[in-house]
């Protein structure tokens, strides 16, 4: 035996003839393959609908229970399985069956009594169709990784942050509560740059990200909004909470030097937070630039500090220009 199949890779062999299935068994296992063998074709189908089923199947044509050609069916059904190949055992040798069996979606056949060689060589294109369909798979998913996650620190770029935020309005707009926001900018992060260079700046941002992320729950969203400035939309937070969650960020980028080959570097962080709640609903817009305007607020101040935006005051607009959009538009 030359080639030998990976040995987590596992096959179903699903045939009622006892001879038939321990020659399987045996050839199959000493090919290296780890064997479920069932006798009804119900078995099969349990099988090949489970977690952690096996990728290739050989399948009886006739069996108690469900024919091979109708399990074959059955599991194309399935929606978002991975894929699994499948060859129909078959003592039938007439044209018309042999294409039944393919209609129902089987990737070939073997005829009984069936020649190791034979079987060998069907198994291995199996191999080859499965492995090549999991590099797909895998393909796909690192497509839609490198679509939605910013590419330097590995959290959610800003197109899903803001995503994030619109949905979190939209939630609030319909069942109330509210939504926090934090914008996050290092100070003075053009130095680090200027003085280390761009590899050690990108290490910092790194380090950033992931302290950030060790601030958050599992249900806020973090994510990168532009070179040095970090968003995090925080659903059902009132401004105390997300008051409080800004300042366990900026006491985590300041706590302790970050480690780069120039050796470590000191940052520190201004944060802006802003609350949509207690009554006052803000749009995704308004919010951000509240959130903003505190963070302006913040490095006014000097930097290292949170700043909070105040309430906005809905009564009395002074001006055309401070009535809401909606509400202009509607009187035009
Ligand atoms: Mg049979």
């Amino acid at each position: 035996m030359t080639e030998q199949p990976k040995p987590e890779r596992s096959i179903l062999i699903a045939e009622d003839d006892l001879v038939s299935r321990h020659l399987l068994e045996t050839i199959l296992g000493k090919w290296g393959y780890r064997v479920i063998a069932v006798s009804d074709g119900l078995e099969a189908l349990r099988v090949l609908k489970g977690d952690d089923a096996p990728s290739l199947a050989i399948l009886d044509w006739m069996m108690p229970g469900m024919e091979g050609p109708e399990v074959c069916r059955r599991v194309r059904e399935l929606p978002q399985r991975p894929y699994t190949y499948i060859v129909l055992l078959t003592a039938r040798t007439q044209q018309g069956d042999l294409l039944r069996g393919l209609e129902s979606g089987a990737d070939g056949y073997l005829t009984k009594p069936f020649d190791a060689e034979e079987l060998r060589a069907r198994v291995h294109v199996g191999e080859r169709i499965v492995n090549l369909q999991n590099n797909l798979l895998a393909a796909r998913e690192e497509l839609e990784f490198r679509a939605t996650h910013d590419a330097l620190t590995g959290i959610w770029n800003r197109g899903v942050v803001l995503d994030a935020l619109q949905r979190e309005c939209s939630r609030q707009a319909r069942e109330g509560g509210s939504v926090g926001t934090i914008m996050i900018d290092l100070d003075h992060f053009k130095q680090v740059n200027d003085t280390h260079g761009h590899p050690c700046g990108d290490i910092v941002l790194r380090e950033i990200a992931r302290r950030l992320g060790s601030c958050v729950r599992p249900y806020d969203t973090l994510g990168r909004y532009g070179g040095e400035e970090f968003l995090v939309v925080v659903p059902s937070a009132d401004s105390v909470g997300a008051l409080r969650m800004a300042e366990r960020m900026r006491e985590a980028i300041r706590a302790t030097p970050i480690t780069t080959q120039q050796g470590p570097v000191r940052i520190t962080a201004s944060l802006g937070v802003a609350v949509s709640g207690n009554g006052q609903l803000l749009n995704p817009e308004a919010l951000l630039r509240l959130a903003d305007d505190a963070l302006y607020r913040a490095k006014a101040r000097g930097r290292n500090c949170c700043e909070l935006a105040p309430p906005v005051e809905p009564e009395a607009p002074a001006s055309e220009e401070q009535v809401p959009a909606p509400l202009r538009s509607g009187s035009q």
